[in-house]
């Protein structure tokens, strides 16, 4: 655990180490990027990412935030900056470091959907439906 705790400064931090750990990204967040679960929500003002994770999909604003359970107890609970392995999946993708860009094309309101499913149920069955045209899982490499 950090000393500091001031959230802004850990904010800070984490999008350094976010940087950093994508440059050179491994383990879960190059298969993540590699196997095209990494998710652009196209024209999204911030851009919004999912990430399709093992567990559920989870929401990241590049470098700054994702929904899953290890940001919000690690890094915004106890000021940590080590990032989960989203955060560091979306900024290695972003940046050209692994994977392929994939993007898709929601309306307003099959955004709003693909938000509250992943927030509240974990899993987006819309988001699904726009990759893959049914609620298929994505293949894993
Ligand atoms: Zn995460």
């Amino acid at each position: 655990m950090q000393e500091d705790k001031d959230p802004a400064e850990a904010l800070r931090r984490l999008a350094e180490r976010v940087r950093r750990e994508s440059e050179n990204p491994r383990g879960k967040a190059w298969e993540a990027a590699e196997s095209g679960r990494v998710v652009l929500l196209a024209g999204t003002r911030p851009r919004l990412w999912v990430v399709i994770g093992e567990e559920a999909d989870y929401i990241v604003l590049p470098g700054t935030y994702c929904s899953c359970p290890h940001f919000m107890i690690r890094v915004l609970g106890e000021a940590e900056d080590k990032p989960c392995y989203h955060l560091v999946a979306v900024e290695a993708v972003r940046r050209g470091r692994a994977g392929r860009l994939v993007a898709v094309d929601a309306t307003t309101d099959e955004l709003a959907d693909i938000l509250s499913e992943a927030l509240l149920t974990g899993r987006s069955r819309t988001l699904r439906r726009l990759l893959y045209g049914g609620d298929a899982e994505p293949r894993r490499s």
